[in-house]
């Protein structure tokens, strides 16, 4: 089965103790502002997997012209709602509501509910290794490493990207297992180089297939976080060697989805999560996880985390 799946059944018997203890089954408050297309697509999965597991899972939409006032609003609404115990609120917000926004917004949920993980009281516990509602990305790319048995101790890990959301919480829960963590951006010198040294290698840049061959040393775990839409066929064609599936489907829709990974690094790279289905479902998995944790954390003070 994969890895998403039995996270998901895993939870089982969590919601369900919930629901007896409790009276009620956890809930999420997924907020999204505007129309966003890839957005729409993340919401709609959230919203099902966690439905389906048997929480609640409610969807609150703002208007694309809606003010950073309105979705603090919505969200100080949420945090007084008993029957919400995670708030999401998907990114990015319209451009509209200014540069600050998405910081604003995240700020203002109330770190108990805060199942992505953004708020700075929860990165805070994380840097220093205690209890924390964890940013999704990265929980489920630690998750899915430890239940492949991929050893992390005293390996070297390398992670190319630093952002809030994905960078910087991956190479800390990856050096709190004890990885010697690299993190890199932009402005590394000799990335290839530096990527070459990594036993696990993270590729969280948003950069369609940049990750090549020449990065990997053979034998390594590769992760790759990025999902990109190629709509160009010079690009997928670049990319995809002739008769390959994803050449079929890019012929089929006129888009196809590829991540920061090269497909070619598959011959070189002891294991590669795919893309679409690899990060992805974990991702949504640990939403799943975070709506129930917050939800445990919230009526008692503990969880199973
Ligand atoms: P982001 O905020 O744009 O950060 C990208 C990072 O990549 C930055 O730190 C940037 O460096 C670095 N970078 C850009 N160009 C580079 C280059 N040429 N060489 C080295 N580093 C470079 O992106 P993000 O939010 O972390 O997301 C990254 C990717 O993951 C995107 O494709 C996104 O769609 C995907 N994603 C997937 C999931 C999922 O569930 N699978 C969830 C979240 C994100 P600087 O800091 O120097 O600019």
């Amino acid at each position: 089965m994969a890895c998403a799946a039995r996270i998901r059944e895993d939870l089982a018997p969590r919601i369900a103790a919930f629901k007896t203890r409790h009276g009620r089954p956890p809930g999420l408050g997924v907020v999204l502002a505007g129309h966003h297309a890839a957005s729409e697509v993340y919401v709609r999965n959230k919203l099902k997997t966690v439905g389906e597991a048997g929480c609640r899972a409610e969807l609150f939409r703002l208007d694309q012209s809606a003010s950073l006032a309105d979705t603090v609003a919505l969200v100080g609404r949420l945090n007084s709602d008993e029957g919400i115990d995670g708030i999401l609120v998907q990114s990015p917000l319209p451009e509209g509501m200014g540069e600050e926004a998405q910081q604003r917004v995240f700020d203002a949920v109330d770190p108990l509910k805060d199942v992505d993980g953004f708020h700075p009281q929860n990165v805070g516990l994380l840097v220093q290794k205690r209890p924390a509602l964890v940013a999704c990305t990265p929980l489920g790319c630690i998750e899915l490493l430890e239940r492949e048995g991929i050893p992390m101790q005293g390996k070297t890990a390398v992670v190319i990207g630093r952002s809030d959301i994905v960078g910087k919480p991956m190479a800390m829960l990856l050096l709190h297992r004890d990885a010697t963590v690299t993190i890199c951006h932009s402005r590394t010198v000799e990335l290839k180089a530096v990527a070459r040294h990594a036993d696990i290698l993270v590729a969280a840049i948003g950069r369609p297939a940049f990750v090549t061959r020449e990065f990997v040393k053979p034998g390594a775990t590769v992760i790759d976080v990025g999902i990109n839409t190629l709509t160009s066929r010079a690009e997928v064609e670049t990319i995809f060697g002739e008769g390959s599936r994803k050449r079929a489907q890019f012929a089929e829709k006129g888009r196809v989805l590829v991540g920061d990974v090269h497909p070619d690094v598959d011959s070189v790279a002891g294991a590669l999560t795919p893309v679409p289905g690899g990060v992805g479902p974990l991702t949504v998995a640990m939403v799943l996880r975070n709506t129930v944790t917050a939800a445990e954390l919230r009526a008692t003070g503990k969880a199973a985390m």
